[in-house]
């Protein structure tokens, strides 16, 4: 059985109290979820020590939306992985798009972010996908492969028992415009048997989130293919309903 994961992203919303209230207000209906499905929230570094503070030992994880890829020292602005795991965070998004696009963030910036991640014991859940042009173009598998490849592809079998996937079209993201459960069901099978090639049979076990306007109202088809093991969630996670009732969509 793999593990069933609804993360929030929380992108940079919210401000410091906000989020804490967010965080409480998730823990406190963490028992309307299936305790087999992890919950997630990621919100933004500033809150991180008091979020992880109001979730301890409340079933709801912590996750950073980003590390540096440097182990520490004059990297103005940056915050390493030690400080992240120090802290009591769990898990760490990597290689979303918006860093992709925005942040220049290349595969080799993030074989390193992706090593710092892991020296310092946080899951990595790292995020592929495709723009609307290379889907157009009939390029989306080559690019998510590629995306696979060039990072994942450089782990140990040890580290790739942990890593999770994220599959988030681009052109799906706070656009409101949901793949469909068989495009969603067609690239998380690719993603399984591309890591299949590389780690053989461990692939069945990792678990590959849906990302990209996914809501309580098509989570459940979503998450109802074999392949979709769980949602990575932006807008939809900054209410404390919608987040919950996507996490009863299994
Ligand atoms: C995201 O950016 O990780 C995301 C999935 O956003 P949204 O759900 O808002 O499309």
């Amino acid at each position: 059985m793999r593990k069933k994961i609804v993360a929030g992203n929380w992108k940079m919303n919210t401000l410091p109290a906000e989020g804490v209230e967010l965080a409480k207000a998730v823990a406190a209906r963490r028992h309307e979820t299936d305790s087999s499905v992890e919950l997630i929230v990621c919100p933004p570094f500033t809150h991180l020590s008091e979020v992880v503070k109001a979730t301890r030992g409340k079933g709801v994880a912590v996750g950073a939306q980003n590390c540096a890829a440097e182990e520490k020292g004059a990297y103005t602005g940056e915050v390493s992985a030690a400080m992240l795991a120090a802290l009591g965070v769990e898990y760490v998004i990597l290689g979303h798009s918006e860093r992709r696009e925005y942040y220049g963030e290349t595969s080799a910036t993030l074989n390193r972010k992706l090593a710092m991640a892991y020296t310092n014991n946080l899951i990595p859940i790292y995020c592929v996908g495709e723009k609307l042009e290379e889907r157009e173009a009939g390029r989306h598998f080559d690019i998510v492969g590629a995306q696979l490849r060039e990072v994942v592809y450089n782990l140990t079998p040890e580290q790739f028992t942990s890593l999770v996937v994220a599959y988030e079209p681009v052109w799906a993201i706070g656009t409101g415009k949901t793949a469909t459960s068989e495009q969603a069901e067609e690239m998380h099978a690719h993603i399984r048997r591309t890591l299949a090639e590389k780690f053989g049979a461990a692939a069945d076990a990792t678990p590959i989130l849906y990302g990209g306007s996914c809501k309580p109202s098509n989570a459940q088809e979503l998450f109802a293919k074999p392949d979709v093991d769980g949602g990575l969630i932006g807008g939809a996670a900054l209410e404390a309903d919608s987040f919950i009732r996507i996490g009863q969509s299994f």
